[in-house]
């Protein structure tokens, strides 16, 4: 056990320890992925969270010390775009100086990062996790549905690497239709030559809003059988116990991840929780409520109280959405990615 009272900390109801977890900054962004926030649903009339509404960084920070002291020891910043957060490194320089608290990660969508990134990195962010879904600069933007061009997101991944955010990760959610095509290749040449580790995800069926059908999923065996026919690979070891990605090795060099969240879930190693931006705690992806944060926090609790309430929501946890989806998305309300953070 890495820190806090060990004595003090609770698995859930299968055995999971609660190790990481998910801080959403903002349920904003500035673009419009069709899987995830569709222009229809979240358009100019979609009413975002106010100001007032969002957990302060002290209120993150505060609640940070106690999630540290329950066994958290992993920290990732997201969104909605988490960039979008005014002078966000402020943020994680507060979050690196909290006691146990030994990985900071962001996931972005890039388009932000070229003129954020050494900031990041000076105060404090450990890594960075890219999302993109083609190198095609047309189907980049049918896809995201946005404005930004590929080439600032492209800009924003090297001034990543330039501050030394690495390794670098790149996020690419496949869906059948949208980029099963030559993006696949090319977003994994483009991983092998820079180095960056490039992670394919099943497209999921997270919130009510993006029309899932499992017929859109493309399954990762496909994904891994079309890389091993360009260049070869075999299976290599997680880096670290409860990696969502499954991990390959190019027989050549470098390697690439695979998140088979719906065709091979892993909610056994789920360590997970989930803050949403307006400071609800979400014990699953797929969950269908939160647990009120701000309320206790703005309410005068205590950080032993709000200690023990944590703990007690952990030691009641009983998740496992992925291991038991079916070909239909099984739960009619579910909260959004974006609001919830991926
Ligand atoms: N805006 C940031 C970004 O795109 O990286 C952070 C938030 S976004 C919700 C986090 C991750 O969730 C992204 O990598 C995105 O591709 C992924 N995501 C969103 N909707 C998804 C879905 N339906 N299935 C699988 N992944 C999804
Ligand atoms: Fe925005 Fe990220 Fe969702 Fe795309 S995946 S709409 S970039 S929050
Ligand atoms: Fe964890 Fe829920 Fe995803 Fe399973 S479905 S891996 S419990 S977040």
């Amino acid at each position: 056990m890495r820190n806090g009272d060990a004595n003090s900390q609770v698995p859930d109801r299968f055995g999971r320890w609660l190790r990481d977890l998910r801080i959403s900054v903002t349920d904003r962004c500035n673009f419009r992925c069709r899987y995830c926030m569709p222009r229809e649903v979240f358009g100019a009339d979609h009413l975002f969270l106010d100001r007032s509404e969002l957990l302060t960084f002290e209120e993150i920070t505060r609640l940070a010390r106690v999630f540290a002291r329950q066994g958290v020891h992993k920290i990732r910043l997201t969104g909605g775009e988490p960039l979008l957060r005014r002078q966000l490194d402020q943020l994680v320089g507060m979050l690196a100086e909290v006691d146990g608290i030994d990985d900071i990660a962001l996931t972005t969508n890039g388009s932000l990062l070229a003129a954020q990134a050494r900031g990041l990195r000076d105060a404090g962010l450990s890594r960075v996790t890219v999302s993109l879904d083609s190198l095609d600069a047309e189907r980049f933007a049918r896809i995201s549905d946005t404005r930004v061009p590929l080439s600032q997101v492209l800009r924003g991944i090297a001034a990543a690497e330039e501050a030394g955010l690495a390794p670098i990760k790149v996020n690419t959610v496949v869906k059948r239709g949208m980029n099963d095509g030559s993006d696949v290749l090319e977003l994994a040449g483009f991983g092998r030559e820079h180095g960056y580790f490039v992670r394919f995800i099943e497209y999921m069926d997270v919130g009510t809003t993006n029309g899932w059908r499992m017929t859109d999923v493309v399954p990762a065996r496909e994904i891994v059988d079309r890389l091993h026919a360009a260049w070869p690979l075999e299976p290599a070891d997680p880096d670290y116990t409860g990696e969502v990605a499954r991990r390959y090795r190019y027989l050549d060099g470098g390697e690439v991840g695979i998140i088979a969240s719906v065709t091979e879930p892993f909610c056994r190693t789920c360590t997970r929780a989930r803050l949403s931006a307006q400071g609800e705690l979400f014990t699953c992806l797929f969950a269908s409520s939160g647990h009120d944060l701000r309320a206790l926090l703005r309410g005068g609790t205590d950080d032993a109280e709000l200690e023990s309430h944590i703990q007690a929501l952990w030691g009641r946890r009983t998740d496992r959405y992925s291991e038991l989806r079916t070909t239909e998305s099984t739960r009619a309300r579910k909260i959004e990615m974006s609001y919830i953070g991926g």
